[in-house]
């Protein structure tokens, strides 16, 4: 719960398009500099196979956690402003599609159901390229409802999912 007004939040950063890891490492450290995001720690990246089509590049994921004072949707706020500034290449004379996501997977203990912002985020335990970078940063994690991360390791298959190094 909070101290001293501040919440340890967990973050899934994504990319499939564009050079990812350097998007990746870029949104780092601009979450970084959020005024008032403090004690931030990092996961590996991991490469994935997209989970629909399969027509599209791989994906470098990766999460990040971090103590912060600024209420959900002002983190919201902060971390799709760093969407919009790091995510779009150019492609010809249009932007293209995004090339980074920015998800909130938890804030605290607290679960949050408004228009803008699901917490936990709803997939995040079904998915390996949260639940395996979540577990290396925090292995003793438990979520809201009382379970454990470590039991939705074995539930998610981590067969197409390599740890790379986060360099650029
Ligand atoms: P998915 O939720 O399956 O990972 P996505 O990340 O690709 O999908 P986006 O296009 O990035 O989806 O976001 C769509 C909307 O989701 C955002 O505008 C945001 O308001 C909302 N949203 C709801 N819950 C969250 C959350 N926990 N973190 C980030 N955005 C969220
Ligand atoms: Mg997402
Ligand atoms: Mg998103």
């Amino acid at each position: 719960m909070s101290s001293a007004g501040k919440e340890l939040c967990y973050i899934g950063l994504g990319s499939n398009l564009g050079d990812s890891k350097k998007t990746l490492n870029s949104a780092v450290q601009a979450i970084q500099s959020i005024p008032s995001v403090e004690q931030f720690v990092l996961s590996s990246f991991y490469q994935s196979k997209p989970h629909g089509p399969q027509d599209q590049p791989d994906y470098i994921n990766a999460v990040a956690g971090f103590t912060t004072s600024l209420e959900p949707i002002a983190l919201l706020d902060q971390l799709q402003a760093i969407e919009n500034s790091y995510g779009r290449v150019r492609s010809g004379a249009q932007w293209t599609a995004r090339t980074l996501d920015l998800d909130i997977l938890l804030y605290g203990t607290h679960e949050i159901n408004e228009e803008r912002l699901v917490v936990p985020h709803p997939w995040m335990t079904r998915r390996e390229f949260v639940i395996y970078p979540l577990h290396e940063i925090a292995a003793d994690l438990i979520l809201p409802d009382g379970s454990l991360l470590e039991s939705y390791l074995d539930q998610v298959s981590d067969d197409t999912l390599i740890k790379i190094k986060s360099s650029l």
